[in-house]
């Protein structure tokens, strides 16, 4: 029997780079392992028998003559109990593992699954014997932790009856029940399969992403709203707070699970991650954030090829989260540094470079990999809507928004949360400018709330705000040509109205355990009140009441405070409107001084 086995040997070695002769028969994105260590690699490009290959580890000490050998399978992630919690490189190596056994750096070659083999899951069946299933099917339940119950579903491209289905406890490889095919063939199902991670998981059909993801972060629900399936941009220049933007935003959305995708370069950037975020609290449950989370970690240390893989193997891991009909977000952090790994790999390659030496296909890359976010109903039964949503952080040099990465990105995301470092040195937290960002999402915002009247009122109330902010840039302007003596009263009114829209509604303390989450019911009444001023305060300059003595009313102090006031005391907010109206009709009631 002919074997399929394809060994050919290393001629030329170029970084993360490996050219091979006697390849031919090899298919693009075939793993292959390189030399005598086993170094795993994928197969990038191929010419006759020549194959380029990008290998995931170290390649040094690795020459010309060593051997090449073919796997015949595209590079795979493995799916099953015990994602959730797990800390992977690039390639779905367990992190802990690598580090336990090998210490600060990993041994080349190693072979540590994605999945634990020994521990057993206890799987509960929800289908029977005989039940006929498809791809996609669910056909048990395993308590993956606390938070995550794991759907076991019949793996793409296979249907049948099920035969032999039992409760019981089982590693990841053992057979939880049969799949008799009509035509008599029988397959193990597992509770682990496989997925090459370059390919978009299947799916029965694309809905619209109309549904608001809520962060509980005021700037962003209000003014940038992202959706369930919906794509974000946030480019962090240093120190803009980008950091905590991304873990308010992990604690906080309401999606069921958090995929985190972290690529640094300075490999201090990476260390905060695998030590901040493993101590992050999900707020709703008390527990560990980990325990609805994935983590993805590369380091400097390791080599740039597997951070280019890492955002697939990411991406992927959240696909099967989804399948299950959970609402999944993922974090990359950042997206320049995968971009930079693809640069690096395409100049090793010899291609023909493009912009910024970024590789022609970059823009082509970005857009593939946003594609993969959406609200989606799921394949399989029963019938079950999922939803993935993406927030890539990108980190231009020097700030720079022209940079190519985040241009593609701008292309094919739906969402620009604009940090700006002016903002973040006055302190102004989160420092999303509300001049420069947008989101396309914003007509779903009157849909997302239970009572259709508030959604058009807060809606409404955005877009007023909004248009109080834009003019107060414009104002400013005018201020600052001619001072502030040549602004009527209502200008000034105007001014000062934008001044509390950002001091009191925009700005948000992540720190303080009152301020750091807003539930959308409470920021519509936090921007009702603010804006109720302004209505009053014009009624009052109208009937001939000076603005400095509006600007000083008491209740101003009440609205300031509005975001320290408990979610459950929300009728106090209600009432410092009340105030606000009888302490303008106190004004207006006594002499003009
Ligand atoms: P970056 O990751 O962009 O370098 P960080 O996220 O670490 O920046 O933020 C820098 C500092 O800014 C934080 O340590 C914190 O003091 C402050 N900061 C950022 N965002 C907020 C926020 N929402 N509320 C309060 N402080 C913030």
């Amino acid at each position: 029997m002919m074997t399929n086995t394809r060994e050919g040997k290393v001629v030329k070695v170029a970084g993360p780079v490996v050219t091979a002769e006697g390849m031919t028969g090899s298919r693009m994105y075939d793993v292959v392992r390189v030399s005598e260590h086993n170094l795993i690699g994928e197969i990038v490009e191929l010419h006759g028998d020549l194959a380029s290959i990008q290998v995931y580890e170290e390649t040094e000490g690795v020459g010309p003559g060593e051997k090449v050998v073919d796997t015949n399978a595209p590079l795979s992630v493995e799916l099953g109990p015990g994602l959730i919690e797990s800390i992977y490189d690039g390639i779905q190596r367990p992190l802990d593992e690598l580090y336990g056994t090998e210490g600060e750096f990993m041994s080349r070659g190693s072979a540590v699954p994605g999945l634990n083999r020994e521990k057993k899951w206890h799987f509960k069946p929800t289908v029977e014997n005989g039940a006929k299933v498809q791809t996609g099917d669910i056909i048990g339940e395993v308590e993956e932790s606390t938070l995550v119950v794991h759907k076991i579903m019949v793996p793409p491209g296979l249907s049948g009856t099920i035969e032999n289905i039992n409760e019981g406890d089982y590693t990841v490889e053992q057979t939880v029940a049969m799949l008799a095919a009509d035509d008599g063939n029988k397959t193990e199902l597992k509770m682990m399969q496989k997925w090459p991670v370059r390919n978009a998981r299947p799916i029965k059909d694309r809905l619209a992403p109309n549904k608001l993801l809520f962060t509980g972060q005021r700037v962003i629900d209000a003014f940038f709203p992202i959706t369930k399936g919906g794509t974000a941009c946030v480019p962090g220049p240093f120190g803009t707070g980008k950091t905590v933007v991304q873990h308010q935003l992990a604690k906080w959305v309401d999606a069921d699970i958090v995929v985190y995708i972290g690529c640094g370069e300075r490999g201090n950037e990476m260390t905060d991650v695998l030590t901040e975020f493993p101590e992050l609290i999900d707020p709703h449950s008390g527990e560990p954030l980990m325990r609805r989370s994935v983590l993805i970690a590369n380091t400097s240390n390791m080599p740039v090829a597997a951070r280019e893989a890492s955002v697939y193997t990411g991406i992927t891991i959240a696909e099967y989260f989804r399948d299950m009909g959970y609402v999944v977000a993922l974090m990359a952090d950042s997206t320049s540094r995968w971009a930079e790994a693809m640069r690096e790999i395409s100049t090793r390659l010899e291609e023909m470079p493009a912009e910024e030496g970024y590789p022609a296909y970059l823009g082509a890359r970005i857009a593939a990999f946003y594609e993969r976010a959406g609200r989606v109903e799921c394949a399989g039964s029963p019938e079950r809507k999922g939803a993935l949503s993406i927030i890539g952080a990108v980190s231009p040099p020097g700030g720079d928004l022209s940079d190519s990465v985040v241009q593609a990105t701008l292309h094919v995301v739906k969402v620009f949360w604009s940090l700006k470092a002016e903002l973040a040195y006055q302190r102004h937290f989160p420092a999303i400018d509300w001049l420069t960002s947008y989101s396309f999402y914003k007509q779903y915002l009157k849909e997302s709330f239970e009572d259709a009247e508030e959604g058009m009122q807060f809606q409404a109330l955005t877009t007023q705000a909004m248009s109080l902010l834009e003019q107060e840039s414009e104002l400013r302007e005018i201020v600052r040509l001619v001072g502030a003596e040549a602004l009527s009263p209502k200008d000034r009114l105007a001014l000062e109205v934008a001044r509390s829209i950002r001091e009191d509604f925009l700005h948000q303390n992540a720190f303080h355990k009152v301020d750091t989450y807003t539930s959308i019911k409470k920021q519509l009444e936090m921007l009702m009140t603010v804006l109720h001023f302004q209505k009053c305060a014009l009624e009052a300059i109208k009937s001939g009441v000076e603005t400095d003595k509006i600007f000083k009313l008491a209740v101003r102090e009440d609205i300031a405070r509005a975001k320290y006031t408990p979610e459950e005391k929300i009728d106090e907010i209600t009432k410092i409107r009340e105030t606000i109206e009888q302490q303008m009709k106190e004004l207006q009631a006594s002499p003009v001084a």
